[in-house]
């Protein structure tokens, strides 16, 4: 019998669990299609297909191909149940040219049966394959046809779908969506770049392509059809991002000079180590912002481990130098706790108070908090989400940092920023400045131009004595040497961390998903697994599912060392900071993305000592699963790993993180397509100086409700 265990640990990822039924009277189909948010002709028009498969044709069986997929028609000679080697629905088949092709069916119902009578002629589809017995088609697709049944007009589209809502439907529903969309032109006359079709032919082209159509020009994205609908993406991105920019430049923040002597030289010259030659300039490009008296918008980008931490607490130091009070907000409670940990070492023997927020700090506690902040004694405050709710209020706000933007929700984003317009210093409206960080890389001149809204700053080097990750891959059968070897790194004194395997992505930890209980099982039994195999040496556990004191608790004493390894599901994934901490190892290292991997690994390799990531796989192990393994081997650069993320990730695969609204564009890709976005960029602010009527269609159409959202 096997054990229940080691099944959950070979379960295949399991798909994102259902919306609960809630109303019975929809099909499920129709709750399918809210599911991906396909609720309006616009989106069904906007949903485009994957692939196309050609029915407009129909091909003798002598020209067919091997291994190519083929439309044919002919009359039923044989249909018959045979047993061996097991049990199927045999059916010959012979075309107008008197050739034979047999048709198996593993799965058929009696309907399969009366259809594919003998006499019947059918119209069949499939890959066509060499079979001991001649061609033949595993599960073609078939229908009865008369003689002059017509073919398909244009190029049958295959859409992204789920398993519950099958392409027939998902087909009439983007149809009809795509006749009653409101596509009329909105952009001026000779404005689009010459040689693209209007949107709705763009569409309309997309969908069903004319039987001629260039399949490789449409599935690389290069067709002309497919530029518009980049380029319309792109024109509204740079649209709501410019118009952001220029209501912000009315409004007024505090300037914030930094003070030569100030707060901020105090906390440098007590640092351990002085910062790199990138640390520096980021510093100076933000002070130079902080000096403004218009509101900074600034994002601070740097691969994990770059340091980010110590330029946030830099910048702090020059705001509360002048008496302005910072808000440091993190994702999760664990990456809060770490930073106010940090922060209160770095700023409290320099006289400054720091305050601590978070959902979980309730009661009394809580109250006085608030009440520090409220009076403007405590300067800094750090949390998660908790600090911008709304009992909380600031005397005198004058910097926001947000770390790890990107895990933020969309609508704390929003609150965030609804939050800080709130602020007022004497009646007179002052916005504070913001700085938000992120480990996402992106080529820092593309964010530039990406983020029209945005000043960038990259960190574009690691401090210094930092030696390289090792990383090795190993298949999970040897997880008992792995477990021998974290014995050694124990007995040297270092730490390490085992996380286990994504069961179903959560989405923030913090949060009441939690983490699924099949993956907290398997923590669970793998602390057991280790404690047993390493006597004597202490091991923790973390998951989502614990409380956040729990939670708390248990990083606290893996950072003081009273724990020696941390068995944890992905709570652990942004942000923390141990640096003895020297292994680190990744159970079904497939089953994660290569961003989350390079996050994970992130952990180790913060301090001098050399560190090791290995990676755990459960087999079989599919094509991009080996591509991400091998991408991590080979490189620890983040915007390498980025690059190959993109390689790796077919379209499919995008469709859950676009449809979130997270992602950053739908349709255009930021590096193939940096010559249309040059042109967008500059169409965009032609269309606000002279054409504000089309550039507000623009955006609407586009962006909809997440106009606000990308200004966040
Ligand atoms: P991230 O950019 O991923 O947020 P952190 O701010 O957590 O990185 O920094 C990673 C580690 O590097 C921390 O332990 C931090 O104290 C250390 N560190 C930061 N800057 C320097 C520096 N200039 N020299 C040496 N160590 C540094
Ligand atoms: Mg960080």
């Amino acid at each position: 019998m096997p054990d229940a265990r080691a099944t959950a640990r070979s379960a295949p990822a399991a798909a994102p669990a259902a919306a609960p039924a809630t109303d019975k009277s929809r099909s499920g189909p129709a709750r399918a299609l809210e599911r991906l948010g396909l609720t309006t002709p616009l989106a069904l028009a906007l949903h485009l297909p994957l692939r196309y498969e050609d029915e407009t044709r129909l091909t003798p069986l002598r020209e067919g191909r091997l291994g190519l997929p083929l439309q044919t028609e002919g009359v039923v000679t044989e249909s018959k149940v045979e047993l061996r080697p097991r049990r199927q629905l045999v059916v010959r088949l012979q075309d107008d040219a008197g050739d034979e092709l047999v048709l198996r069916f593993i799965h058929f119902y009696p309907s399969h049966q009366k259809t594919l009578a003998p006499g019947a002629r059918v119209r069949v589809r499939g890959e066509l394959r060499g079979g001991f017995f001649g061609r033949e088609m595993v599960h073609p697709t078939f229908k009865a046809v008369q003689d002059g049944t017509p073919l398909a007009a244009s190029l049958t589209p295959v859409y992204p779908s789920t398993a519950q809502l099958p392409q027939a439907y998902l087909r009439k529903a983007v149809a009809a969506g795509l006749g009653r969309a409101p596509l009329d032109e909105v952009l001026p006359a000779g404005s689009v770049p010459a040689g693209l079709p209007t949107l709705r032919d763009a569409l309309h082209f997309l969908h069903h392509p004319p039987p001629k159509a260039q399949l490789a020009t449409l599935e690389d994205h290069s067709h002309p059809a497919w530029q518009r609908l980049k380029f319309e993406e792109l024109l509204a991105q740079q649209l709501s991002q410019m118009q952001s920019r220029r209501e912000r430049a009315l409004l007024a923040a505090p300037a914030l000079p930094a003070r030569p002597g100030g707060l901020h030289e105090r906390l440098l010259a007590q640092l351990p180590w002085g910062l790199t030659r990138a640390q520096h300039r980021v510093c100076e490009e933000i002070a130079t912002d902080l000096a403004q008296p218009q509101p900074m918008h600034r994002l601070l980008q740097g691969d994990v481990g770059a340091g980010k931490t110590v330029v946030a607490a830099l910048c702090a130091a020059i705001a509360m130098d002048q008496g302005w009070q910072c808000a440091l907000m993190a994702p999760t409670e664990i990456l809060a706790e770490q930073h106010f940990a940090k922060l209160v070492q770095w700023l409290e023997p320099l006289g400054i108070t720091v305050a601590w927020l978070t959902g979980s700090r309730k009661g009394k506690a809580r109250q006085a908090m608030l009440a520090k902040v409220a009076s403007g004694e405590a300067l800094l405050v750090v949390g998660t989400h908790a600090v911008i709710q709304d009992d909380v209020v600031f005397s005198k706000l004058g910097l926001a940092i947000v770390d790890e933007q990107h895990r933020f929700g969309v609508a704390q984003r929003l609150e965030l920023r609804r939050k800080l317009r709130a602020q007022t210093d004497d009646g007179r409206p002052l916005e504070p400045h913001l700085l938000m960080m992120s480990a996402t890389p992106i080529p820092r001149t593309l964010a530039m131009t990406y983020y029209a809204d945005l000043e960038v700053s990259t960190i574009d080097e690691l401090p210094p004595g930092r030696t390289p990750i090792v990383t090795k891959v190993f298949a999970d059968s040897r997880r008992h040497e792995v477990m021998e070897r974290i014995g050694e790194e124990v007995a040297r004194g270092r730490q390490v961390y085992w996380v286990c395997p994504l069961i179903e992505e959560s989405e923030n930890d913090d949060n009441s998903r939690g983490t699924p209980l099949s993956e907290l099982s398997n923590a669970t039994a793998t602390r057991e697994d280790l404690a047993q195999a390493l006597p004597g040496v202490e091991v923790g556990l973390l998951h989502g599912r614990m409380p956040p004191a729990e939670k708390a608790a248990v990083m606290a004493r893996f950072s003081a060392g009273a724990l020696q390894v941390l068995v944890a599901t992905t709570v652990i994934e942004v942000g923390v900071d141990v640096p003895n901490a020297s292994l680190m190892v990744i159970e079904h290292a497939e089953r994660f993305g290569l961003a989350q991997l390079h996050q994970l690994r992130g952990r180790v390799g913060r301090g001098s000592v050399a560190s090791v990531c290995v990676l755990l796989y459960g087999t079989p192990l599919s094509d991009s699963g080996k591509q991400r393994l091998k991408a991590m081997v080979e490189t620890t650069d983040g915007f390498e790993i980025a690059r190959r993320d993109l390689e790796i990730r077919g379209p499919g695969e995008f469709m859950g993180a676009r449809q979130s609204g997270d992602a950053l564009l739908r349709f255009a890709d930021l590096a193939e397509d940096a010559p249309l976005l040059a042109r967008a960029r500059s169409l965009a602010s032609q269309l606000l100086d002279r054409h504000p009527a089309a550039a507000r269609a623009q955006v609407a159409r586009w962006l909809g409700q997440k106009a606000e959202f990308l200004k966040a």
